[in-house]
């Protein structure tokens, strides 16, 4: 049986931002049952014991979040969640003392990137608030993310607009440094035990209109990882939003089947001869530039 490092299981398609950086979904507009979420981590039971609740969309727009978090512990999965952050303060109840959850990305890089945000300092105060009670009461881990750096020197306006937020961070934490003084672009900053902060250049996702190259490089899709959207199509990453990859659906078909269909194969034996055979991964900068561990890269987008 192939073992995934982690599966992204995604629970709805739907977002309540419209980030600049973020195409919206042309898919249709959807939240999973908890009966098929239940049914998904029956599927992938064995194939993958972590799991992501996003490809695109608000996890926490998902009315029954306890819920799945709580099957997720049954099933004995552990669950990151990526999440814009605005409706933190809603969801909190739903997911402190819940197990199953080990991981909480918040892509702070999401309020400027939508433009109707309003009142910063009350965003990044509840995702503030959240992050002590969720540091004090359990063990889980916490990563700010912002990744809209467009270039490798920064301009004034970025400096500025992350400055806010970083100054917010630095004064919850006493932290007695200036945080772009230990910036190193990709790698986290540990700010306090179990909360990292991580900034990166701009997402992006690949495109079938954008250019395509000899298609030369190497990708963890479907090695390491795998996503299912909310609709059950699985495709080999979380960077096909669009599904534009599509496996088969697990409505339809074992995940266990797909990973070891055809079309799946081939993409992996393309890459293991450092070949992208698919027109969306020859169009994909993640395959180049970092392969698919830094290709969750995803997750912050969202
Ligand atoms: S190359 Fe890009 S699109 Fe293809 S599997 Fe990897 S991350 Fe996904
Ligand atoms: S980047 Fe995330 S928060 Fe922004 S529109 Fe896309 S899915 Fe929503």
């Amino acid at each position: 049986m192939k073992k995934l490092k982690k599966c992204y299981v995604e629970i709805t398609s739907v977002c309540n931002l419209a980030c600049t950086f973020c195409p919206p979904t042309e898919r249709q507009k959807t939240f999973i049952s908890v009966e098929d979420f239940r049914l998904r981590l029956e599927q992938i039971r064995g194939y993958a014991d972590s799991i992501y609740l996003h490809v695109k969309g608000e996890p926490l727009l998902h009315p029954k979040l306890d819920q799945l978090l709580d099957i997720s512990h049954e099933y004995g999965i552990k669950v990151n969640i990526t999440t814009n952050g605005t409706l933190i303060a809603k969801n909190r109840n739903k997911l402190l003392g819940k197990p199953a959850l080990r991981q909480m990305n918040f892509s702070l890089h999401s309020f400027d990137g939508h433009p109707g945000s309003k009142d910063k300092a009350g965003y990044l105060a509840d995702i503030l608030s959240f992050t002590r009670d969720a540091l004090r009461e359990s063990n889980l881990i916490i990563s700010y993310r912002l990744w809209n750096l467009t270039t490798d020197n920064q301009t004034n306006l970025e400096r500025s607009r992350n400055r806010e937020l970083l100054a917010m961070i630095e004064e919850a934490f006493a932290l007695p440094y200036l945080i772009e003084e230990r910036f190193e672009r990709g790698k986290g900053l540990k700010i306090s035990e179990r909360l990292y902060l991580n900034q990166d250049h701009e997402f992006q996702w690949p495109s079938l209109d954008a250019e395509e190259d000899e298609g030369r490089g190497f990708c963890y899709g479907l090695r390491t990882q795998a996503a299912i959207l909310a609709n059950g199509t699985v495709v080999p990453c979380c960077l096909d939003g669009e599904g534009v990859i599509n496996l088969g659906n697990v409505g339809q078909q074992a995940f266990g089947e797909i990973l070891a269909g055809e079309r799946a194969t081939a993409i992996v034996d393309g890459f293991s001869r450092r070949q992208a055979v698919e027109e969306l991964c020859r169009k994909c900068g993640y395959r180049k530039r970092f392969g698919m561990e830094e290709g969750e890269a995803a997750a912050a987008a969202l």
